[in-house]
């Protein structure tokens, strides 16, 4: 068995035991293999050991790996910060983005979108812990610009982000984690009370990672995104994209 192969049956194991250890059902935690700064064949690897859901943090990176491995039934999600003169590429190749934290970002994704694919699958980005060196909308203006999602065409509004500032204590994490699981709740509850279209599909909740996917599952995340447990060290550093816009 390839350590890749070997790393998705101990990620699958920890993702079970938490869920079941916060009352959960295992299977509505889905996990987000990302393969950023990892190559093809890395991909190749994980896809032949069962795993079909892909997330990639640079868009030139990510569109070569998407062309390459057009061959595969995958699945991809643009998780990193955009600017603005890169949507395009991400309308066209991704079909999911978890990174939008900003109005413009959001109408551009939308009339970018190719008319013959399916809606873009979208979470705002939220920065619950008000971390300086990340993107993110602050809750406060998280609700505003869900609804703006929920109302673009090519665009279907599904949940929230969240990358909580790294720490080691697990409380810390789970309390950081927990901001943003109330977070999803109050705005899926605004949106079904208002009736607003689509609000249905307010269902994922994107939080957690190698190091703190127990705490985010017991906050209720749905969809755990995991790199360096599945691939190892990220030891190239990782293309900078500025992410002013
Ligand atoms: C790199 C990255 C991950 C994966 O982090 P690991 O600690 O390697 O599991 C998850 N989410 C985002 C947004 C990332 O940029």
């Amino acid at each position: 068995m390839t350590t890749i192969a070997d790393n998705l049956q101990r990620i699958g194991l920890r993702i079970r035991v938490a869920a079941t250890d916060a009352g959960r059902s295992p299977d509505d935690v889905r996990l987000l293999a990302v393969s950023k700064t990892f190559d093809a064949n890395a991909v190749r690897d994980a896809f032949e050991a069962g795993q079909r859901q892909f997330g990639e943090n640079y868009v030139q990176e990510g569109v070569e790996k998407i062309t390459l491995l057009h061959d595969l039934p995958l699945t991809w999600h643009m998780i990193g910060p955009m600017q603005a003169n890169k949507t395009r590429a991400v309308a066209e190749h991704f079909q999911w983005v978890h990174s939008v934290d900003r109005e413009r970002i959001a109408r551009r994704l939308s009339e970018q979108r190719p008319a013959h694919l399916p809606p873009l699958q979208v979470c705002i980005q939220v920065n619950v812990d008000g971390g300086l060196s990340k993107s993110g909308v602050s809750p406060a203006d998280a609700p505003a610009l869900a609804r703006l999602v929920a109302g673009l065409p090519q665009l279907q509004l599904r949940g929230l982000m969240s990358i909580p500032e790294p720490s080691e204590d697990p409380t810390m994490q789970r309390a950081v984690h927990d901001q943003a699981r109330a977070l999803f709740d109050d705005i899926g509850r605004q949106l079904r009370a208002d009736g607003v279209a689509g609000a249905e599909a307010w269902d994922t909740l994107s939080l957690g990672m190698s190091a703190d996917l127990e705490p985010a599952i017991a906050a209720g995340s749905t969809l755990v995104r995991v790199g360096t447990a599945i691939f190892g060290r990220r030891d190239k550093p990782t293309s900078p994209e500025p992410t002013a816009a």
